[in-house]
């Protein structure tokens, strides 16, 4: 990896500035980020999801949109270095962000990994366009960190997958178009053998999409109910009982999506502007912290460059992304406790500025980022088992058909 930027990727630099400052949103509202939306299930929010979308439109329209996706399916066929320079820049201009994660961020990827044919040229124009927005139905409320463990069942009845079950803490789901949907095929296989990935329309009968309120006040969350849900066999990402290896691709490139690099928001132009309204910058406790912040931003630019240059040379990236998604999680606690601090107490009267109230919500949920994603122990797990060679977590129940683990357990199924 070389930090250097080539004189190409200095000119790609010049060319995604001049059209982002050409382009930019002008619209205030549009420069609010998913995580901002306090006021969920709202107009407000309905508001910001149309503003996400007419962005995505505009960036597909003009050749921006799935820098590293491949021109077959609407992208830029570009490199990883490109899409980190593209995602710094459009933080600069505030673009509205955040409804995307798991379509383009997450469910493209497994597509064009693992998707037939017909899978691929269904959706992946669509999603980059931004005409599909997508959720993630994994978790469950027996089964986050133990993924594998998770009980939905989908039964084959003819042409179709027959699904019922409950998933929970599904982000964005009150409007999204698809879903990502884990499930059990095979009770009689060991857990991680008998799970398929499927394709679920969302407004499918049967399913029912109820919201969970946090402590910011946002419900961007919700439980998802599946009852007698009918989805048409076709619609299985991979072989049906071999789910499990077709999650990892998801799972990995959601880790690299949270940690990796500085889309969305720009991090340190904003703390060092907070000083500065604060005539803070000249104090040496505070530059100190504003040096430590950079430092890690820089560093985690780093090792999102080093796992996107993986990705472009073809390779998978490796664990270092759950070091990204560790990292990312602490950070985000230094940076909001950092922002709060500089504000002090006249921050907690501030009403109406953008950028403050991003803040507020960053220091609110932070600590639900040390779980989405997997939480920090599961990401040290995997770093102690795999990179550091550790013995492996004790793991009874996996080779035991899941019939008899879920009896063990006290489970129903
Ligand atoms: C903001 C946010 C957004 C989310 N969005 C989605 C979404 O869109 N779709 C989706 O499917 N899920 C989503 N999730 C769910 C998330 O993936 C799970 O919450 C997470 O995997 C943890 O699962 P759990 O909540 O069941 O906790 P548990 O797995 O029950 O963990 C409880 C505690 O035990 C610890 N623990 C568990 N196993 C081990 C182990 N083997 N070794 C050491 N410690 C362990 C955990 O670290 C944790 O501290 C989201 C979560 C959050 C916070």
């Amino acid at each position: 990896m070389d930090f250097r930027e080539e004189p190409e990727l200095v000119q790609f630099r010049q060319e995604a500035r001049a059209w982002l400052e050409a382009n930019r949103p002008t619209d205030r509202g549009a420069t609010r980020t998913g995580s901002s939306l306090s006021d969920a299930h709202s107009e407000a929010e309905l508001a910001h999801v149309e503003r996400c979308k007419a962005w995505q439109r505009t960036l597909y329209d003009a050749g921006w949109a799935g820098i590293t996706w491949p021109q077959a399916y609407g992208g830029r066929g570009g490199t990883g270095m490109q899409q980190a320079i593209f995602a710094e820049e459009e933080a600069k201009v505030g673009a509205p962000q955040g409804i995307f994660a798991v379509g383009i961020g997450m469910a493209g990827p497994t597509l064009i990994a693992h998707g037939t044919d017909e899978q691929k040229q269904r959706h992946l124009g669509p999603t980059l366009r931004g005409d599909e927005v997508w959720c993630q139905l994994f978790s469950e409320p027996g089964a986050g960190s133990d993924l594998a463990g998770l009980s939905t069942r989908a039964e084959l009845d003819g042409d179709e997958f027959v699904v019922n079950g409950q998933k929970v803490w599904t982000s964005g789901a009150h409007y999204s178009d698809f879903g990502i949907l884990l499930a059990r095929t095979n009770p009689d296989a060991p857990k991680h053998r008998g799970i398929s990935y499927l394709l679920l329309d969302m407004r499918t009968p049967g399913v029912e999409v109820r919201p969970l309120r946090q402590i910011t006040g946002a419900a961007h969350f919700n439980e998802v109910f599946l009852t007698d849900v009918r989805i048409p066999a076709d619609r299985v990402v991979g072989d049906v009982n071999a789910g499990w290896g077709v999650a990892m691709t998801t799972l990995t490139s959601e880790r690299a999506l949270i940690g990796g690099g500085r889309g969305g928001r720009d991090v340190f132009g904003s703390l060092h502007a907070t000083a500065k309204r604060h005539g803070r910058t000249d104090d040496p406790v505070v530059r100190q912290d504003l040096a430590r912040a950079h430092t890690h931003l820089q560093l985690m630019s780093y090792l999102g460059m080093r796992a996107r240059t993986a990705v472009s040379q073809g390779k998978p990236p490796g664990p270092e992304v759950s070091v990204m998604k560790l990292a990312h999680s602490q950070n985000s606690a230094m940076y909001a406790n950092l922002a709060l601090a500089l504000e002090g107490s006249w921050g907690m009267l501030a009403r109406g500025d953008e950028d403050i109230e991003a803040w507020h919500e960053n220091f609110l949920g932070h600590w639900a980022g040390r779980i989405g994603g997997g939480t920090d122990q599961v990401q040290r797990n995997v770093l102690g088992e795999r990179v550091l060679g550790l013995p492996g977590d004790i793991r009874v129940d996996k080779d035991l058909p899941f019939r008899e683990v879920s009896r063990a357990a006290g489970g129903t199924r």
